[in-house]
């Protein structure tokens, strides 16, 4: 409960059963309850390894080898990783017509596992290995075993089909985010930093679209108090439990 009195997840729960054309925004905080280390918590993968030097294009082309320590344990993480109660409570708000899509930032398809069908994959996946020499693609599990550096037919190392920092977004998510971006009644957004860039722009093309922004994540971020209408603070599963909650008793 607010100083005002007013409770923000019952506001939420509002404006999303009325306005019923949410989208949601997600990034690695979702996934930390399903034991993936998030980008720039102070524990786990990135405490290891500085992403500047491990997760650019320009390192992947220089040192493949050693770029692909990091990627090895980013790949085994989340292949072994299942969906927690957020990614659920997502799948079911739009399985109820609440939620129509959910764009992620997030390569570990964890979305997709709980039963998310609309799913906008912004920075791609790691079920897929791309050769950045002669564009074949593989998926992961048939090129890649663990402590191995994956192989193309032509001989070169295989990159994960993800954006690395230095590379551009792929056209359709783009194209796909702004349009949901500038269509929705609310955008939700859970558990991004909102410092990656091109995708911290979503939620101001949303908010200046006309829409509500909830936010759903235990710390500020760029966007509150500002982008954000609504800052629903605590883990993503334990808010998106009480909003559902709120939302169907
Ligand atoms: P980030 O690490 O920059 O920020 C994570 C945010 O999540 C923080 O604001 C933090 O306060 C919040 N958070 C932490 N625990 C939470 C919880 N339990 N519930 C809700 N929120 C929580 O993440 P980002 O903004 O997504 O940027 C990281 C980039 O790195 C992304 O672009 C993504 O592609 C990549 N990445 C992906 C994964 C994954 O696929 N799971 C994991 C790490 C990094
Ligand atoms: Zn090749």
């Amino acid at each position: 409960m607010r100083a005002d009195g007013r409770d923000p997840i019952r506001e939420a729960a509002r404006l999303l059963t009325e306005r019923r054309n949410a989208v949601a925004l997600t990034g690695a905080g979702i996934s930390v309850e399903s034991g993936i280390p998030s980008f720039r918590g102070a524990q786990g993968l990135w405490a290891k390894y500085d992403p500047m030097e491990y997760a650019t294009l320009h390192s992947f082309m220089q040192h493949p080898r050693k770029v692909w320590e990091m990627l090895s344990e980013m790949v085994s993480v989340c292949g072994g990783a299942t969906p927690n109660a957020a990614h659920k409570g997502l799948a079911s708000l739009e399985e109820k017509g609440v939620v129509r899509s959910v764009i992620t930032q997030n390569v570990d398809g964890l979305h997709q596992a709980a039963g998310s069908r609309r799913v906008i994959e912004y920075h791609g996946n790691l079920d897929e290995l791309i050769c950045v020499y002669c564009w074949r693609r593989f998926q992961t599990r048939d090129r890649w075993t663990p402590g191995d550096v994956p192989l193309c037919d032509c001989g070169e190392i295989l990159k994960p089909n993800v954006v690395l920092f230095g590379e551009p977004i792929p056209w359709l998510p783009q194209e796909q985010a702004e349009e949901e971006a500038r269509t929705c009644g609310v955008l939700v957004v859970i558990g991004t930093s909102a410092q990656v860039s091109p995708a911290c722009d979503i939620p101001r093309i949303a908010k200046e679209s006309g829409a509500a922004v909830v936010e759903i994540n235990p710390e500020d971020t760029s966007l509150s108090g500002n982008v954000t209408d609504i800052h629903l603070r605590g883990s993503a599963s334990e808010v998106l439990q009480r909003l559902l909650q709120t939302i169907f008793t």
